[in-house]
C-alpha cells in the first residue's frame, strides 16, 4: 500500500450553495484544511467589479450589502440550468440572471456576465490555493460533492466548474453519501441501517444508506446507498426569503415576486442579511429583535418569536419531511439504526424535532455539520487515492434514465436508486416503413412523458438498410460509469450500423466550450485579479510619491546626502511603475510593483521622521490656528495595497 506521503493528493471538496470546504485524508485521518487566516469556511460569494473577478470568499460576503449588485451568491442553484428554468426560479438576489450561450442560465454583476460554474470555478480555484498552502505541494485532484439529486446536467456543470479551476473531479459524491462516510469511519461502522438528512442553504438531500462492517476480506466496510431523494430548489434560503418578505410586507413595502422593488438594492440586500441572522438567532434563542433603518425614514422595530419562524418555515420542512418518507419507501422500509443530521439548517430546533419524530430515533448530531460533507470526501479521495483501504462506497443513480419512444412517452433503462456502476440494454424498432435513420432522445426523470422529464441528450443512427416497419432490431446501451456519468450506444443488428454519445446534457457546456473556457476563464480570472491589484497598487503608490517626493523637497537639506539618493531611486523605481500601469498594464509584475513600494516605503523613513522633526519645530514657532492646518496637510494615512 502507498504510504499517504508519496501518493499524489486527492483533497476533498464540499462546493456548497453558502460555503465551501476542502479536506484531506491521510495515514493521520481526515481533517478540514485553513484558509491563510485559519478560516474553514469558504463563502461561495464572487464580487466582480468592472467586469473583473475583485472579491473571493469573505470579503465578497462581507461586502455583499454594500455592494448588491455586483456580488453573486448561491450560484450552485443555477449550476447546469438552462435561462428558462432559471427565470422560472427567481434569483432572489440583486444580481442579475440573463440568458447566456444556447440558452444556458448566465449570471451578471459588476459588469460581468458569467455562467455559474464559472463563479463555482473561482471557489474551487481558492480552495485549491488553500489546500497547497495547507500541504505544501501541488493539488490537480479532487472529489468534489454534490447534491444527491443532482441530475447530468448538474453533475456534469460541476465536473466543468473543476475543470477550469485546474482540478479533475476524479469523482463526484453525493453529500449525503460523504457524510455517511466521514461518520461510518469514525463509528468503525458496525452493520447498520442509517439515513441521512441533509439540508443546507440551498438544497435538500435524503439517503438511505446500509453500512456493513469490515468482514476482513479486504473490501472494507461497505456503504451501500440504498434510496436517494431530495429537491435542489429546497434550503435555508428559502426560509430567509420568506422572513424577509414577511418583513418588507411589514414595512408597507412588500410584493411577492419584485421583493421590495421601491427600496435600495443595498437595503434591500441588508435586510435578506438580517432576515438570515434572525433566523440562525432564533435557534438558540426564542426570541430575536429586528431594529433595521431601510433609509428614506423607513424603520422597522419589533421582536420576532420562535413560533413565527417556525410557522414560516413549517412547509418548508413538511417538503423535506415528505422526500424521506419517498426515500424510506423507496429503501424498502427498513428498521433505522440512526440518522445524521447534516447542513447549516438542520440547527433549527424546529427541524431536529420533526426528524427524530418522522424515523423514531433522536438524530445524531456528534459531527458538526459544517465540516462532515468535507471530511467525508477526503475519506473517499484516500480511497481512491491507496491511502486507505478500510471501505468501499457503492453509489446509485438519483433519477431514472431512459429513451423518448413513439407519441413522446419514456422507456425506462434503468432504474432510480439502482446501484452503480450499472448497465441496461433494451430493444427498440422503427414505426415508419423504409425509415434509414432513428433519432433517439436520452431524457432523464421520474415522468412518464419525455417532456416532463430532463432532456440529457440526442443523436441519430443513420444509414440503415430501407426496411419494413418493426424489422430493424435497434439495440440501445446504457452504461453509467462509478461517477454517474452516462454514455449511451445504438446499434441496428441487422445493417450493424452504430452509433453512441458521451452524454453531453442539453444544458451541460460541450467540450469545445469547456476547453475555451479553460483557457481564458482562469487565466481571466487570474488576470482580472491581477489588474485589479495592479490598479490598487497604482492609487496608492501615486499618493506615497507624491507625499514623499513633497517631504523630501522640503527636509532634503537636512538628510545624510546617501538616504536622499537611495529615496530618489525608489522614487524613480516606483514612478516607473506608475507609467507602465498606464502605458502597457499587461506587462506590469505586480509582485515586483509592490516590492519597489514597499522598499520606498521603508527608504523613506528618515524622511518621514526629518519631515515630523521640521513639522514640530514649525509648529513651536507659528500661531496656534495655522498650526492645526499645517498638521492636516501634512497627514498620511498608510494604506493597504491589494
Ligand atoms: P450549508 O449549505 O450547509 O452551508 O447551510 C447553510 C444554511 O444553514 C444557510 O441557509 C444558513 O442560514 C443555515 N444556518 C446556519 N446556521 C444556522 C442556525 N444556527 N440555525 C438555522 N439555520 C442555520
Amino acid at each position: 500500500m502507498p504510504s499517504a506521503e508519496s501518493q499524489e493528493p486527492i483533497i476533498g471538496i464540499d462546493l456548497g450553495t453558502t460555503h465551501s470546504l476542502v479536506a484531506v485524508c491521510d495515514g493521520a485521518g481526515p481533517r478540514v484544511l485553513e484558509g491563510p487566516s485559519g478560516e474553514r469556511l469558504l463563502p461561495s460569494v464572487i464580487r466582480y467589479s468592472q467586469g473583473l473577478v475583485s472579491a473571493v470568499g469573505s470579503d465578497a460576503r462581507r461586502r455583499a450589502a454594500e455592494f448588491p449588485r455586483d456580488t453573486i451568491l448561491s450560484a450552485k442553484r443555477w449550476m447546469g440550468r438552462s435561462f428558462a428554468e432559471a427565470q422560472a426560479l427567481g434569483s432572489g438576489f440583486e444580481f442579475g440572471i440573463v440568458e447566456g450561450p444556447r440558452g444556458l442560465a448566465a449570471l451578471h454583476a459588476g459588469g460581468a456576465t458569467v455562467l455559474p460554474q464559472e463563479v463555482a470555478a473561482l471557489i474551487l480555484a481558492e480552495l485549491r490555493s488553500w489546500a497547497e498552502r495547507s500541504l505544501g505541494r501541488s493539488v490537480r485532484k479532487a472529489v468534489v460533492t454534490v447534491p444527491a439529486y443532482f441530475d447530468d446536467g448538474q453533475r456534469q456543470a460541476t465536473r466543468d466548474a473543476a475543470r477550469l479551476a485546474g482540478l479533475e473531479a476524479v469523482r463526484l459524491v453525493p453529500e449525503p453519501t460523504a457524510a455517511a462516510l466521514a461518520y461510518g469511519l469514525g463509528r468503525r461502522a458496525q452493520g447498520e441501517t442509517i439515513a441521512v438528512y441533509d439540508f443546507g442553504g440551498g438544497t435538500f438531500d435524503v439517503s438511505v444508506l446500509e453500512v456493513t462492517p469490515d468482514d476482513g476480506s479486504g473490501t472494507g466496510a461497505m456503504f451501500r446507498v440504498l434510496a436517494t431523494s431530495g429537491d435542489t430548489q429546497l434550503g435555508g434560503d428559502d426560509i430567509d426569503r420568506m422572513v424577509f418578505e414577511r418583513l418588507l410586507g411589514e414595512a408597507g413595502l412588500g410584493s411577492s415576486n419584485l421583493a421590495g422593488a421601491g427600496l435600495a438594492p443595498a437595503a434591500r440586500q441588508a435586510l435578506r442579511d438580517f432576515a438570515e441572522s434572525t433566523k440562525i438567532a432564533l435557534s438558540s434563542k426564542e426570541s430575536a429583535a429586528v431594529d433595521v433603518d431601510l433609509g428614506g425614514g423607513v424603520r422597522l422595530t419589533r421582536s420576532v418569536a420562535r413560533s413565527e419562524l417556525e410557522e414560516i418555515a413549517r412547509p418548508f420542512v413538511e417538503r423535506t419531511l415528505e422526500l424521506c418518507r419517498r426515500a424510506l419507501q423507496d429503501a424498502g422500509s427498513p428498521h433505522l439504526d440512526r440518522v445524521v443530521l447534516v447542513g447549516g439548517s438542520t440547527r433549527m430546533p424546529m427541524v431536529r424535532h420533526e426528524v427524530a419524530r418522522l424515523f423514531g430515533v433522536e438524530p445524531y448530531t456528534a459531527l458538526d455539520p459544517d465540516l462532515v460533507v468535507a471530511l467525508g470526501a477526503a475519506v473517499q479521495g484516500a480511497l481512491l487515492g491507496g491511502v486507505r483501504r478500510d471501505a468501499l462506497l457503492l453509489d446509485v443513480i438519483p433519477l431514472s434514465l431512459g429513451i423518448e419512444t413513439v407519441g413522446g412517452a419514456v422507456a425506462k433503462l434503468l432504474m432510480r436508486n439502482s446501484s452503480i456502476p450499472a448497465q441496461a440494454r433494451e430493444m427498440f424498432s422503427t414505426s415508419v416503413d423504409n425509415q434509414t435513420a432513428v433519432r433517439l432522445h436520452v431524457v432523464q426523470g421520474e415522468r412518464e412523458m419525455a417532456a416532463d422529464c430532463r432532456s440529457l441528450a440526442r443523436f441519430e443512427l443513420r444509414n440503415l438498410p430501407p426496411m419494413p416497419a418493426g424489422i430493424p432490431q435497434v439495440e440501445v446501451d446504457f452504461t453509467v460509469d462509478a461517477n454517474g456519468v452516462l454514455q449511451v450506444r445504438a446499434a441496428e443488428r441487422r445493417s450493424g450500423q452504430r452509433a453512441s454519445v458521451q452524454v453531453v446534457p442539453t444544458y451541460g457546456l460541450t467540450t469545445e466550450e469547456v476547453d475555451r473556457m479553460e483557457r481564458e476563464s482562469l487565466t481571466h480570472a487570474r488576470e482580472d485579479m491581477r489588474r485589479h491589484r495592479i490598479v490598487d497598487l497604482a492609487v496608492n503608490a501615486a499618493l506615497d510619491v507624491k507625499w514623499i517626493g513633497d517631504a523630501l523637497e522640503r527636509v532634503r537639506e537636512g538628510l545624510d546626502a546617501a538616504v536622499v539618493d537611495s529615496v530618489d531611486q525608489e522614487l524613480h523605481r516606483v514612478r516607473g511603475f506608475i507609467a507602465l500601469t498606464k502605458t502597457a498594464p499587461e506587462s506590469v509584475d505586480a509582485n515586483a510593483f509592490h516590492q519597489a513600494k514597499e522598499s520606498l516605503d521603508r527608504a523613506s523613513v528618515p524622511v518621514h521622521e526629518a519631515a515630523i522633526a521640521a513639522s514640530l519645530r514649525a509648529e513651536q514657532s507659528r500661531p496656534q490656528a495655522v498650526q492645526s492646518a499645517q498638521q492636516e496637510s501634512g497627514g498620511h494615512t498608510p494604506r493597504s495595497d491589494s
